[in-house]
């Protein structure tokens, strides 16, 4: 078999990317799809204000239990409906609980508009990626990353607001550790042709701490840690968020269903 490493630094369309392997020709590391400069600028969001859920939504976690949500083995899936949801509920807030494994609703959706509240906590494990690291994962397919990047640099397609791997934000408008966070996000599913073929990919917009970072991005796939984004055709599914070893808190996430 033809073994092939290469490590190549790379400046494509000004900007720099990671040092490459590839191994027959395919990426086997996850520094090729890393895009560290240019970092988005740092923005000061306003006064952090909850949001109640309106008349018509769907409220996914109300501060008094995990009814809505259940266990996950992986971010992409599958949930399994009757394990229960491991992380913690106190004081009106969730947190993860490290080893217990992703949770995902129990309902599927597609297109939808979301709000959802978070915190990245006081001790973090470590830097750029390990700290404070979650995610929402649309469909369990598609991940909005959850970091603490408030004066904590990693790859900028790899920090809060971006579309893991793919879309960086417009701007940094991390608020500190412990401050409570929001997304407001506008989902618009993928759609695939009876042959599986995708005709309509995923677009996305959203606002972190109510400053806008994804315009209508389009999502190109899977978001994956190594290698290239998939296009396997999906209907509907659970919303996950993910534990990745960090002691995230979640509170007041509710749902609009789109068409
Ligand atoms: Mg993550």
């Amino acid at each position: 078999m033809l073994k092939n490493f290469l490590c190549v630094a790379f400046m494509i369309s000004g900007f720099s990317i990671g040092c490459a392997q590839i191994t027959d020709g395919k990426i086997t590391t996850p520094e090729p799809t890393e895009v560290w400069e240019p970092q988005p600028r740092v923005v000061s969001p306003g006064e952090a204000k909850t949001k109640s859920a309106p008349s018509d939504a769907i409220v996914l976690f109300d501060g008094k239990n995990l009814d809505q949500w259940c266990y996950s083995q992986s971010e992409y899936g599958p949930s399994s409906p009757d394990k229960q949801a491991g992380w913690e509920v106190k004081d009106g807030v969730m947190t993860v609980v490290p080893g217990a494994k992703h949770i995902a609703t129990k309902k599927k959706f597609g297109s939808m508009q979301l709000h959802i509240e978070w915190k990245t906590p006081e001790v973090t494990q470590g830097k750029g990626q390990d700290n404070g690291n979650s995610g929402v994962f649309f469909q369990q397919k598609y991940e909005l990353q959850i970091l603490g990047n408030y004066k904590n640099k990693t790859y900028a397609n790899g920090q809060a607001g971006s579309i893991y791997k793919q879309s960086m934000p417009l701007v940094n408008a991390s608020r500190p550790k412990e401050e409570w966070q929001s997304y407001d996000v506008i989902y618009m599913a993928p759609e695939f042709n009876e042959d599986g073929i995708k005709v309509k990919s995923a677009f996305i917009t959203v606002f972190h701490n109510g400053v806008l970072v994804q315009n209508h991005t389009e999502i190109k796939g899977t978001t994956e840690y190594i290698g290239m984004p998939k296009n396997n055709a999906h209907g509907k599914g659970p919303l996950c968020l993910q534990d990745h070893g960090n002691k995230v808190s979640y509170r007041n996430i509710w749902v609009r269903e789109l068409k």
